[in-house]
């Protein structure tokens, strides 16, 4: 790790063809990033001292758009999960992923020099831009390409379809609860296995009972969303873009 303002003894070979041919330095502007990430190559930029400039500036400016999602492919294409583009654009700057676009794959010092398109969402640096990629393909093979899908309301809403549990009424969301089966007063836990989606009325009907003493049947097992339904849930939580439809159908 460099520490910031103290130049790389070494490096900045990849970049440095193109900062002379267009007088722009752009490499630095996630250099944040390899102070707690993995810089894994030499390309920080030497030219080190316009860096807490650049870096106020990213923030300040495209907060939001450092946070657009980037649709995450493994080394086969298949979808893994959504990240955030500053994530993105670290994974890329490290090494760690390359940018897919119309079919081809792009290295971060390639990516770099892609000029933008009208289409584009960018990241504005001081002497130009960056094109937020919507795909990314992680260069090493991923042993365990399982996605953790955070256990929240929503998500339980998203794998119970927004339908009751237990009736199978499917009201507005904001007329759903969350249903311990086996009730919190009784040991129940937060969990994909004991928490469904039901209605008001079921909810209270059940009360601090369990179904079985309520007399009540769930329409299915509860259980953590499997690879498929997860990669279904994250593509469907947010707007997909158009580049992310080819890979729709591989979940
Ligand atoms: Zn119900």
């Amino acid at each position: 790790m460099t520490s910031q303002g103290e130049p790389p003894s070494t490096g900045a070979k990849q970049g440095g063809g193109r900062a002379a041919q267009g007088g722009v330095r752009r490499d630095s502007v996630i250099s944040d990033s390899t102070r707690s990430g993995s810089a894994s190559n030499g390309s920080v930029s030497s030219h080190s001292g316009a860096n807490d400039d650049r870096q106020s500036g990213v923030r300040t400016a495209s907060g939001n758009v450092l946070s657009l999602p980037v649709l995450v492919l493994n080394r086969y294409f298949m979808p893994l999960r959504l990240t955030t583009t500053r994530r993105a654009l670290l994974l890329l700057y490290a090494g760690a992923a390359r940018a897919l676009d119309e079919g081809e794959l792009y290295s971060f010092p390639e990516w770099l020099a892609l000029p933008t398109r009208p289409q584009d969402d960018v990241v504005p640096l001081v002497n130009g831009a960056l094109r937020v990629p919507r795909v990314l393909q992680l260069a090493r093979y991923d042993k365990h390409p399982r996605v953790e899908l955070r256990l929240t309301r929503k998500n339980l809403l998203l794998r119970d379809e927004g339908r009751c549990q237990y009736c199978g009424a499917q009201p507005t969301p904001r007329d759903l609860n969350v249903d311990h089966v086996l009730p919190r007063s009784r040991g129940g836990r937060d969990s994909w296995e004991n928490l469904v989606i039901s209605c008001k009325r079921c909810n209270l009907t059940k009360g601090q009972r369990t179904p079985e003493e309520a007399n009540m049947r769930l329409r299915a097992r509860p259980s953590r969303p499997r690879w498929s339904t997860t990669t279904h849930i994250l593509l469907s939580s947010k707007h997909p873009y158009a580049e992310w439809e080819p890979f729709l159908q591989t979940g």
